[in-house]
């Protein structure tokens, strides 16, 4: 199994020096960190950032709010699409796509995969499509898979899985891939753990947003936390769940490496990892 760090977008948000505090990145700016699995049942995505349709003003879902908060670059060649095919590979190559929750930096990639089954859970996808509060209704860019999506939906339960419930059994995938739930940025928020045989990745999503975070003790710029806290449904579980994967990470070692969608560090550092 041979996984790929790809980023498939770029964010630089408005205040992004008083948002965002990597010392090592004279040009503070958020990526979508997705991952790009080769697996005996087909190519496997882990989110999809932006894609094709968010790219051209014509077609492009996204809230003028979004954008101006966001900042998004939008350049063609990061959707997933472009990485996969400059691999060598084609749309129809990804079988599976699993979502750590459906906001639009996350989902906006389905489109360009509409073939593949989208594992996601149950209470998000509810989320999303039968939305209960204003920031709910907002959040969301139904449009990004209305195109007959072939959804493949869990309950938030399952078995045990290093402290944590996890859904194993997604439908078609290897036992290697299990979502475990990790509710509080959104109603059905999820990571995505895969065992690559030497060891496991964590994808966290949203759960944190800066690698600070998940250091003894925890360390984030007030911005950040600010709106990690106002764009939270369930901020004390999101809060319980950080110090739960910041005990995680104390107690597996290098057994689980664990990351976030938008830390453009710590992209940089599984990158390096991953290199053969
Ligand atoms: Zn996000």
């Amino acid at each position: 199994m041979r996984v790929h760090h790809l980023n498939c977008g770029t964010m630089c948000p408005v205040a992004a020096r008083w948002l965002l505090a990597h010392p090592e990145d004279p040009q503070p700016h958020l990526v979508c960190h997705c991952l790009l699995v080769e697996t005996s049942v087909g190519l496997v995505l882990v989110d999809t950032g932006f894609g094709t349709r968010d790219r051209d003003p014509a077609t492009s879902t996204l809230a003028r709010d979004f954008c101006a908060m966001s900042g998004p670059r939008l350049s063609p060649e990061e959707t997933a699409l472009a990485q996969i095919r400059a691999r060598g590979f084609r749309a129809e190559d990804v079988r599976h796509i699993i979502l750590t929750h459906l906001d639009p930096d996350h989902a906006g990639g389905l489109v360009d995969f509409p073939g593949a089954k989208i594992h996601v859970l149950r209470a998000e996808h509810d989320a999303a499509n039968n939305p209960r509060s204003f920031g709910e209704r907002r959040r969301y860019r139904k449009q990004q898979w209305e195109f007959g999506a072939d959804f493949r939906l869990y309950e938030a339960q399952g078995e045990a899985w290093k402290g944590f419930d996890a859904v194993r059994s997604l439908d078609g995938l290897p036992p290697e891939f299990l979502m475990v739930p990790l509710r509080g940025h959104t109603r059905g928020h999820a990571g995505v753990a895969i065992d690559c045989g030497h060891g496991w990745l964590l994808h966290a999503g949203d759960a944190y947003f800066y690698h600070g975070e998940m250091e003894q003790p925890p360390q984030c710029t007030s911005g950040l936390s600010l709106f990690q806290r106002v764009m939270a449904v369930d901020n004390a579980q999101r809060v319980l769940n950080q110090s739960r994967l910041r005990e995680l990470i104390k107690s597996s070692g290098d057994d689980v490496r664990v990351f976030s969608a938008h830390d453009s560090c710590e992209l940089a550092k599984q990158r390096a990892l991953s290199q053969p």
